[in-house]
């Protein structure tokens, strides 16, 4: 072929790989509503099981795109089934809804001034986390996706879920109850796709990690059990003080000389001691809880187990007697290898393949394991730092702030990598 032919053509091979569902007038159009929606999330935010405002908002968005909408599901929960015009896999799409039990300080025209009770408390509520960028960021893609029903091979399931930052105590919620109560059959789901913003990744940047991605939380509660005795003369007692720092100190050699650090992260740490009454009685007992946060389910095991025999031990060698109880918040968020093999080229392409990043394994949980345990799933961060800024506030803090701007290539990813998964 003569080169004349050959170039216009590479040219065009070129353009349509950057932009290869023409969508880019869609993004023009959605990304000012995405921002209205956020902002409207924004300034009311609603507590986790108690997203009804927010589920009737997305609710009838759904519905006045024709997508078929269930509400109710795990309580508060929002699933909108959108079925392309010929058959063929299913895709799930997640974005959590809920907000925290924090006072907004951020001085902004749609700050949240909303107070809700949590645990008989008045507190401020605000969206600490960024789930309202979540939940606007799958209305745009539901909006998108659902007007171009003739790209669509299979079935787009959009997962509107409640409690990510975990139910109230008593309550069931979350992802947990969303896969019990069968969100990821009926269609049957082939893949779960979802995002976190983070406030301190830069606006256009994805950041990804095959396998663990964020840790496993876990909850422990250890308790001690002496004699009481005065505290002039410990000799006839046995100090369940002591001994709660006996164990504190065991639990941290599991990380510190047992468990191989070179292969994941692992973290054990006591948040909580209570204990006695005052300075001159040596109580009956300890109670101390804590948490366990591990990347790799074979560490998990071993770490939770060597608990399990080191504290009653720690204890014996004491005089004293000690139990622990452990309990899952949240399973590791494992990104299925070969599901991200398969989806990187659509992120490099929508993002550029330079803003494309590695990320570090993250010691903080994500309920979005949870489908991963039923089907392959790929959760990857969005980046919502303004350029140019070199920090910024954590997640769950009273001014925490997302640079909006970063919420359109969010857009773009879910509805491309949807696209791309179900025509391959
Ligand atoms: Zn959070
Ligand atoms: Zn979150």
């Amino acid at each position: 072929m003569k080169l004349y032919l050959i170039l216009p053509m590479l040219l065009w091979c070129l353009n349509s790989s950057a932009q290869k569902y023409n969508f880019e007038k869609e993004y023009k159009g959605i990304e000012p509503k995405v921002i209205d929606w956020r902002r409207d999330f924004h300034q009311n935010p609603e507590l986790s099981n108690r997203e009804f405002n927010t589920a009737e908002k997305i609710a009838s968005h759904l519905k006045s795109l024709g997508i078929e909408v269930q509400t109710g599901v795990a309580k508060t929960g929002v699933v909108g089934i959108l079925k392309g015009n010929r058959n063929g896999k299913v895709i799930a799409l997640r974005a959590d809804i809920d907000a925290l039990p924090v006072t907004e300080r951020n001085d902004l025209p749609f700050k949240s001034t909303v107070t809700s009770e949590f645990l008989g408390q008045e507190v401020g509520v605000m969206h600490a986390c960024g789930h309202d960028t979540h939940t606007a960021i799958l209305m745009g893609v539901a909006e998108i996706l659902s007007k171009n029903r003739d790209k669509i091979k299979g079935t787009v399931k959009f997962i509107f879920q409640p409690a990510e930052e975990g139910p109230p105590p008593g309550e069931e919620g979350g992802a947990l109850l969303m896969v019990k109560e069968g969100v990821l059959k009926n269609p049957d789901v082939d893949a779960i796709f979802g995002l976190h913003i983070n406030s301190s990744t830069p606006v256009g940047v994805i950041r990804y990690k095959s396998e663990g991605l964020m840790a496993a939380v876990q909850r422990f509660v250890i308790k001690v059990e002496g004699k009481q005795t005065h505290g002039s003369q410990p000799w006839k007692g046995i100090d369940p003080i002591l001994i709660s720092a006996k164990i504190i100190d065991g639990l941290q050699t599991i990380i510190s000389r047992e468990v191989d650090l070179t292969n994941e992260a692992a973290v054990i740490s006591v948040g909580k001691i209570t204990s006695g009454v005052r300075f001159n009685i040596i109580p009956e007992s300890a109670e101390m809880i804590g948490t366990i946060r591990t990347l790799d389910y074979d560490m998990q095991k071993q770490i939770t187990e060597r608990m399990k025999e080191m504290v009653p031990d720690i204890a014996k060698t004491y005089g004293g007697t000690a139990t622990i109880e452990i309990k899952s918040n949240t399973d590791i968020t494992f990104n299925k290898p070969e599901l991200v093999t398969q989806m990187l080229p659509t992120l490099n392409r929508v993002a550029g393949k330079e803003n494309v990043q590695i990320q570090k394994a993250v010691t903080g949980g994500e309920d979005f394991s949870y489908f991963q345990n039923e089907v392959p799933g790929f959760f990857f961060f969005l980046g919502g730092m303004t350029p140019g800024n070199t920090s910024s506030f954590p997640h769950h803090t009273p001014d925490f702030s997302i640079d909006e701007n970063g919420m359109i290539l969010g857009v773009k990813a879910l509805t491309e990598m949807s696209l791309d998964f179900l025509n391959n």
